[in-house]
């Protein structure tokens, strides 16, 4: 996963990049940069000045001196990376890429996966093409550098039309902001608009893989690059936002990426046409009428908590839903959403010494139970997925040594199955939870919990399909095995295949 951001026409263009990236941080923390367009008066030639580093976006950019100095200019874009592809310790795959070619500089930021990078990279390296890094992006920049196309433009077109997968991108030439989505639009990328009167009098455009940076901006949303669209920005077309946009090799169907609204946009974010909280709020609600928790009418309450931050709004999904279903006119409510799990937000790396219990004391470090909300309780669990359940195992274990009377554990999405190769870090078949276990007791007994119930496929769908009014065609293969886009299963760790340092 990643998050990109970029913008034109922007007055103090890198630091709005900057916010911008911080409303991005959940999408990848392990490296920050930053690319603006300049010009070297002593060189007489456009430049892209870059900071970019190991960190989060709050380490990486720590002097404000930056944004007026270094990273001056009125163009920008960023990137926050969690690899999926590439090693995540090599300096080099830091993001945003930038290279000078024959038509001038050019920098790019991508989030996705390309499915077909080895096989195009296995013929340049025959040509005798020098990789500098080891990440799939870099290839897209080598197609566009030697596209036999004369206009910078077509060598774009020419290159993301060779590409494979997913890849939402964001390319900066010297005077143009390219936004790139790939035809199946497997991961988001959203338009947005500076109006005058925060931007110094004119009309600055970003572009960010969600909703929530345009917020933090005073931009507003205007609407999705679509899929299969390149939006080519240039600073001329500012005032009246009449850009070019053309459309790559369309497919048969669209497959947005379905678990960006399971777990990984931020629910205040606008994805895919719908907000994700809404969508959200639903799976919990389609649960409760699928597998609902038992109560006891004339005890205490029965406790819902969400697994925070990730589970929230569809645990309060789930709560309202089941109150509405089982309680009648006058009665008292059955079921309470409480928070009975605490998450601690400054975990970053620990140290945790030898001897002591790695896998408990890294749950330990990020959660903590509030026993005067689940002592003498039924306690109901919500999830938004089961990954490895080592987590989950460990959460459980925590809860009843608080008390609870009985633990049940509901998940609001189908069983991840399979891994993804479009973007999203899952590990290997035989690591996943749902794949380690005959049927559902076998999982809820390992895990420790009375009940476990998954929210199906059917529940899923429908609950996107009600939410959305315009509703798309989504990816399910995490959950479902079956991929939009043929995929070569990689062979021992790929990840690491073409690592040379
Ligand atoms: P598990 O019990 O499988 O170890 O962890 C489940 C938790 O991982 C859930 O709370 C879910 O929100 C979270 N999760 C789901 N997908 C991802 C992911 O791609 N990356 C990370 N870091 N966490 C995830
Ligand atoms: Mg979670």
């Amino acid at each position: 996963m990643c998050g990109i951001f970029g913008i034109i026409n922007a007055a103090d263009a890198a630091r709005k990049t900057y916010y911008g990236l911080h409303a991005l941080q959940h999408r990848g923390q392990e490296s920050a940069g930053i690319v603006t367009t300049a010009y070297d008066a002593a060189r007489k030639r456009a430049i892209m000045p870059a900071i970019r580093n190991f960190g989060l976006v709050t380490d990486v950019f720590r002097d404000d001196a930056v944004f007026q100095h270094k990273l001056a200019g009125d163009m920008a874009i960023g990137h926050n990376r969690y690899s999926t592809s590439g090693s995540s310790t090599n300096a080099a795959n830091i993001q945003p890429f930038v290279v000078h070619y024959r038509n001038g500089n050019l920098a790019i930021a991508h989030n996705g996966n390309l499915s077909n990078a080895t096989q195009l990279r296995q013929l340049f390296d025959l040509n005798g093409t020098l990789f500098q890094t080891t990440s799939d992006t870099e290839v897209i920049l080598h197609l566009i550098a030697q596209s036999r196309q004369f206009r910078q433009r077509d060598q774009i077109l020419d290159a993301v039309s060779q590409v494979e997968g997913a890849f939402s991108l964001i390319l900066m030439t010297d005077d143009k902001l390219i936004a790139v989505r790939d035809p199946h639009g497997f991961r988001p990328l959203m338009l947005g608009r500076i109006d005058e009167a925060h931007n110094q009098g004119k009309p600055a455009w970003c572009v960010a893989s969600e909703s929530c940076a345009f917020d933090l901006l005073g931009a507003t949303y205007v609407r999705e690059i679509q899929p299969g669209e390149m939006l080519v920005m240039e600073k001329e077309a500012c005032e009246t936002g009449n850009f070019e946009s053309y459309l790559l090799k369309p497919t048969s169907q669209t497959a947005q990426c379905i678990f960006e609204y399971v777990y990984f946009s931020r629910p205040d974010s606008r994805i895919f046409g719908e907000m994700v909280d809404k969508v959200r709020r639903k799976f919990g609600k389609t649960l409760a009428h699928e597998a609902p928790a038992p109560f006891d009418s004339k005890g205490k309450r029965t406790i819902v908590i969400p697994v925070p931050d990730s589970s929230n709004t569809s645990a309060m999904g789930y709560a309202t839903e089941l109150n509405k279903i089982y309680c009648h006119e006058g009665e008292r409510d059955h079921f309470r959403f409480e928070f009975g799990l605490i998450r601690n937000h400054y975990v970053g790396r620990t140290f945790i010494s030898p001897g002591q219990n790695a896998r408990e004391l890294k749950v330990r470090l990020k959660f903590n139970t509030v026993e005067g909300v689940l002592k003498d309780r039924i306690v109901v669990m919500v999830d938004d997925s089961i990954v490895r359940g080592t987590t989950c195992r460990q959460l459980v274990k925590m809860v009843r040594e608080a008390g609870a009377r009985e633990v049940h554990f509901r998940v609001t999405s189908p069983p991840v199955i399979s891994p993804c190769y479009y973007g999203m870090d899952f590990p290997t078949p035989d690591e996943l939870f749902a794949n380690q276990f005959e049927d559902i007791d076998g999982m809820a007994a390992w895990l420790g919990v009375d009940s476990l119930a998954y929210l199906s496929e059917e529940g899923l769908l429908e609950a996107v399909r009600e939410t959305n009014s315009i509703p798309p065609n989504y990816c399910t293969a995490c959950f479902t095995n079956k991929y939009p886009v043929p995929v070569q299963v990689p062979k021992e760790t790929e990840k690491e295949a073409f690592e040379f340092v």
